[in-house]
Protein backbone atom coordinates (compact mmCIF):
# COMPACT_ATOMS: atom_id res chain seq x y z
CA UNK A 1 0.00 0.00 0.00
CA UNK A 2 1.23 3.32 -1.53
CA UNK A 3 0.44 6.17 0.59
CA UNK A 4 0.20 10.22 -0.47
CA UNK A 5 -0.85 12.50 2.12
CA UNK A 6 -1.47 16.14 1.43
CA UNK A 7 -2.33 18.72 3.81
CA UNK A 8 -4.13 21.60 3.29
CA UNK A 9 -4.16 25.37 4.42
CA UNK A 10 -2.68 28.49 4.85
CA UNK A 11 -0.23 27.77 6.86
CA UNK A 12 1.10 24.84 5.03
CA UNK A 13 3.28 24.40 1.95
CA UNK A 14 0.78 22.34 -0.31
CA UNK A 15 1.21 21.54 -4.02
CA UNK A 16 -0.35 25.44 -4.44
CA UNK A 17 0.02 28.14 -2.39
CA UNK A 18 -3.60 28.96 -0.11
CA UNK A 19 -3.58 32.56 0.81
CA UNK A 20 -7.34 32.76 0.82
CA UNK A 21 -8.07 34.52 4.60
CA UNK A 22 -11.14 32.18 4.93
CA UNK A 23 -9.28 28.81 4.73
CA UNK A 24 -7.41 28.02 8.39
CA UNK A 25 -3.95 27.61 8.33
CA UNK A 26 -4.08 23.49 9.17
CA UNK A 27 -7.72 23.17 6.88
CA UNK A 28 -8.00 19.58 5.59
CA UNK A 29 -6.10 16.58 4.75
CA UNK A 30 -6.34 14.56 1.37
CA UNK A 31 -5.57 11.00 1.65
CA UNK A 32 -4.46 8.76 -1.09
CA UNK A 33 -4.07 5.34 -1.20
CA UNK A 34 -2.99 3.10 -4.05
CA UNK A 35 -3.01 -0.84 -3.74
CA UNK A 36 -0.11 -1.97 -5.16
CA UNK A 37 -1.22 -5.17 -6.58
CA UNK A 38 -3.78 -3.30 -8.93
CA UNK A 39 -2.74 0.62 -8.63
CA UNK A 40 -6.13 1.11 -8.07
CA UNK A 41 -6.08 4.20 -5.82
CA UNK A 42 -8.81 5.59 -3.25
CA UNK A 43 -9.12 8.89 -2.45
CA UNK A 44 -9.80 10.39 0.88
CA UNK A 45 -10.88 13.83 2.25
CA UNK A 46 -10.95 14.93 6.50
CA UNK A 47 -11.53 18.50 7.85
CA UNK A 48 -8.90 19.62 10.00
CA UNK A 49 -11.70 21.04 12.35
CA UNK A 50 -11.44 24.32 10.26
CA UNK A 51 -13.15 28.02 10.95
CA UNK A 52 -15.00 27.79 7.81
CA UNK A 53 -15.62 24.33 6.52
CA UNK A 54 -14.57 21.87 3.89
CA UNK A 55 -17.01 21.33 1.49
CA UNK A 56 -17.15 18.77 -1.78
CA UNK A 57 -19.72 18.73 -4.45
CA UNK A 58 -22.25 16.51 -5.34
CA UNK A 59 -22.39 16.55 -9.33
CA UNK A 60 -25.79 15.39 -9.52
CA UNK A 61 -27.51 18.30 -7.93
CA UNK A 62 -24.66 20.82 -8.08
CA UNK A 63 -25.39 21.19 -4.22
CA UNK A 64 -21.87 21.66 -1.67
CA UNK A 65 -21.78 19.49 1.40
CA UNK A 66 -19.62 19.99 4.41
CA UNK A 67 -17.97 17.27 5.19
CA UNK A 68 -15.77 16.23 8.33
CA UNK A 69 -14.58 13.15 6.93
CA UNK A 70 -15.33 11.30 3.22
CA UNK A 71 -14.13 9.33 0.36
CA UNK A 72 -13.74 11.54 -2.84
CA UNK A 73 -12.35 10.82 -6.18
CA UNK A 74 -10.03 12.69 -8.63
CA UNK A 75 -12.86 14.43 -10.03
CA UNK A 76 -14.30 15.97 -6.86
CA UNK A 77 -14.82 19.54 -6.56
CA UNK A 78 -13.52 20.65 -3.36
CA UNK A 79 -14.29 23.95 -1.28
CA UNK A 80 -11.95 25.17 1.51
CA UNK A 81 -13.59 27.66 2.94
CA UNK A 82 -16.86 30.20 2.75
CA UNK A 83 -18.07 30.43 -0.97
CA UNK A 84 -16.78 33.58 -1.76
CA UNK A 85 -13.49 34.99 -2.31
CA UNK A 86 -12.40 33.93 0.98
CA UNK A 87 -12.36 30.63 0.28
CA UNK A 88 -10.42 28.22 -2.45
CA UNK A 89 -12.12 25.96 -4.78
CA UNK A 90 -10.32 23.15 -6.78
CA UNK A 91 -10.67 19.72 -8.70
CA UNK A 92 -9.29 16.46 -6.32
CA UNK A 93 -6.57 15.83 -9.00
CA UNK A 94 -5.55 19.09 -8.74
CA UNK A 95 -3.21 17.87 -6.06
CA UNK A 96 -1.09 15.28 -8.37
CA UNK A 97 -1.05 17.72 -11.60
CA UNK A 98 -0.44 21.42 -9.59
CA UNK A 99 1.15 22.95 -12.97
CA UNK A 100 -1.55 21.99 -15.48
CA UNK A 101 -5.19 22.22 -15.78
CA UNK A 102 -5.86 19.06 -18.79
CA UNK A 103 -7.56 16.85 -16.32
CA UNK A 104 -10.01 19.54 -15.38
CA UNK A 105 -10.98 21.07 -19.10
CA UNK A 106 -11.74 17.69 -19.90
CA UNK A 107 -13.90 17.59 -16.19
CA UNK A 108 -15.65 20.74 -17.53
CA UNK A 109 -16.10 19.98 -21.34
CA UNK A 110 -18.37 16.95 -19.91
CA UNK A 111 -19.71 19.12 -17.83
CA UNK A 112 -21.02 21.44 -20.98
CA UNK A 113 -21.97 18.30 -22.97
CA UNK A 114 -24.19 16.71 -20.03
CA UNK A 115 -25.77 19.80 -19.58
CA UNK A 116 -26.20 20.81 -23.23
CA UNK A 117 -28.23 17.34 -23.31
CA UNK A 118 -29.89 18.33 -20.06
CA UNK A 119 -31.56 21.13 -21.44
CA UNK A 120 -32.51 19.77 -24.79
CA UNK A 121 -34.42 17.19 -22.84
CA UNK A 122 -36.01 20.70 -20.72
CA UNK A 123 -36.48 22.19 -23.78
CA UNK A 124 -38.59 19.37 -25.17
CA UNK A 125 -40.35 19.08 -22.85
CA UNK A 126 -41.21 22.74 -22.48
CA UNK A 127 -42.48 22.49 -26.04
CA UNK A 128 -44.64 19.83 -25.33
CA UNK A 129 -45.80 21.80 -22.10
CA UNK A 130 -46.45 24.98 -24.30
CA UNK A 131 -49.10 23.09 -26.46
CA UNK A 132 -51.03 21.07 -23.44
CA UNK A 133 -51.49 24.50 -21.26
CA UNK A 134 -53.39 26.67 -23.47
CA UNK A 135 -55.46 23.45 -24.38
CA UNK A 136 -56.03 22.75 -20.57
CA UNK A 137 -56.96 26.21 -20.33
CA UNK A 138 -59.51 26.42 -22.84
CA UNK A 139 -61.17 22.97 -21.75
CA UNK A 140 -61.43 24.91 -18.36
CA UNK A 141 -62.64 27.79 -19.33
CA UNK A 142 -65.11 26.25 -21.69
CA UNK A 143 -66.62 23.97 -19.14
CA UNK A 144 -67.03 26.85 -16.44
CA UNK A 145 -69.29 28.50 -19.40
CA UNK A 146 -71.72 25.92 -19.96
CA UNK A 147 -75.31 26.25 -17.92
CA UNK A 148 -75.25 23.80 -14.69
CA UNK A 149 -78.59 22.25 -16.71
CA UNK A 150 -75.94 19.94 -18.65
CA UNK A 151 -74.39 18.49 -15.57
CA UNK A 152 -77.97 17.29 -14.17
CA UNK A 153 -78.26 20.67 -11.68
CA UNK A 154 -81.72 21.86 -11.72
CA UNK A 155 -83.35 24.68 -9.63
CA UNK A 156 -81.99 27.47 -7.79
CA UNK A 157 -82.10 25.95 -4.40
CA UNK A 158 -79.29 26.13 -2.14
CA UNK A 159 -78.65 22.66 -2.89
CA UNK A 160 -78.13 23.09 -6.60
CA UNK A 161 -76.03 26.14 -5.82
CA UNK A 162 -73.68 23.83 -3.73
CA UNK A 163 -73.32 21.04 -6.43
CA UNK A 164 -72.53 23.81 -9.13
CA UNK A 165 -69.87 25.14 -6.45
CA UNK A 166 -68.56 21.16 -6.28
CA UNK A 167 -67.94 20.95 -9.91
CA UNK A 168 -66.81 24.88 -10.30
CA UNK A 169 -63.74 24.55 -7.30
CA UNK A 170 -62.52 21.44 -9.09
CA UNK A 171 -61.90 23.37 -12.28
CA UNK A 172 -60.56 26.35 -10.82
CA UNK A 173 -58.02 23.90 -8.73
CA UNK A 174 -57.15 22.05 -12.39
CA UNK A 175 -56.56 25.71 -13.65
CA UNK A 176 -54.84 26.83 -11.39
CA UNK A 177 -52.27 23.68 -11.29
CA UNK A 178 -52.05 24.14 -14.79
CA UNK A 179 -50.90 27.57 -14.51
CA UNK A 180 -48.27 26.64 -11.90
CA UNK A 181 -47.07 24.32 -14.31
CA UNK A 182 -46.80 26.48 -16.62
CA UNK A 183 -44.83 29.02 -14.36
CA UNK A 184 -42.47 26.82 -13.20
CA UNK A 185 -39.25 26.40 -14.96
CA UNK A 186 -36.93 23.98 -15.01
CA UNK A 187 -34.36 25.49 -17.06
CA UNK A 188 -34.08 28.19 -15.08
CA UNK A 189 -32.90 26.26 -12.35
CA UNK A 190 -30.89 23.49 -14.62
CA UNK A 191 -28.96 27.02 -15.81
CA UNK A 192 -28.13 28.47 -12.39
CA UNK A 193 -26.53 24.84 -11.56
CA UNK A 194 -24.64 24.69 -14.57
CA UNK A 195 -23.44 27.99 -14.05
CA UNK A 196 -22.32 27.12 -10.62
CA UNK A 197 -20.31 24.46 -12.00
CA UNK A 198 -18.32 26.24 -14.65
CA UNK A 199 -16.11 27.50 -12.10
CA UNK A 200 -12.50 28.19 -12.91
CA UNK A 201 -10.79 25.37 -11.84
CA UNK A 202 -7.38 27.63 -10.63
CA UNK A 203 -7.68 27.45 -7.22
CA UNK A 204 -8.42 30.77 -5.85
CA UNK A 205 -10.03 32.38 -9.31
CA UNK A 206 -13.43 31.78 -8.77
CA UNK A 207 -14.60 32.88 -12.74
CA UNK A 208 -17.26 31.28 -13.93
CA UNK A 209 -15.91 30.15 -17.50
CA UNK A 210 -18.07 30.73 -20.39
CA UNK A 211 -19.13 27.57 -23.03
CA UNK A 212 -16.65 29.48 -25.02
CA UNK A 213 -13.55 29.58 -22.51
CA UNK A 214 -13.92 25.62 -21.73
CA UNK A 215 -13.58 25.36 -25.38
CA UNK A 216 -10.67 27.32 -25.85
CA UNK A 217 -9.16 25.56 -22.21
CA UNK A 218 -8.34 28.69 -21.05
CA UNK A 219 -10.02 31.17 -18.03
CA UNK A 220 -9.79 34.58 -19.73
CA UNK A 221 -9.23 36.15 -15.66
CA UNK A 222 -6.39 34.01 -14.46
CA UNK A 223 -5.32 32.49 -17.94
CA UNK A 224 -5.26 29.01 -15.67
CA UNK A 225 -5.18 26.24 -18.92
ZN1 LIG B 1 -9.44 31.50 -13.66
Amino acid sequence: MGKQVFLLGRGVDGPFKIEAEGVSKRHALVTITTDDATGETQWEIKDLGSTNGTFIRDDATGEMRRVSEDKITPETFIRLGPQDVRGITFYACHLLSPDNYDTEFNLLGGIVSRFRKELDREETKTQMRNLVTPILYLFVIIVSFMPFEKFGITGNGDSAKAEAWLLRVPMMLGGLIGFLLAMYNKKKVITKRYESMRCCPNPGCNHTLSEAEIEMRQCSRCKAH
